[in-house]
């Protein structure tokens, strides 16, 4: 039998000091820092990858259609919003 302990961190602050805070409405364990006072889930579930993400930003930049984006990867409109606001903006300026 193989046992792996894994250490969970704050993750804002980093510090081991974090202890089991009950479980969100969709069962995920939820953990408060001693540290920093952070509440937040232990291991939050992905539902995007960052490589898919990227891939569904760029079509994004390429026509900028949410609609288009929502019926193609279905996504919905308000995380592509979140998403958007979360990068910053880049300059235009098309290469030479
Ligand atoms: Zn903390």
């Amino acid at each position: 039998m193989i046992v792996e302990t894994k250490v969970q961190t704050c993750t804002r602050c980093g510090s081991d000091a974090i202890i089991k805070n009950g479980k969100n409405r969709y069962g995920s364990q939820q953990f408060k820092c001693k540290t920093c006072g952070k509440q937040a889930v232990l291991s939050p579930k992905v539902a995007y990858s960052d490589a898919r993400k990227e891939e569904i930003l760029r079509a994004y930049r390429e026509r900028p259609s949410m609609r288009g984006i929502e019926r193609i990867y279905g996504v919905s409109r308000a995380t592509l919003a979140k998403w958007l606001k979360k990068k910053p903006k880049r300059v235009m300026s098309r290469p030479q």
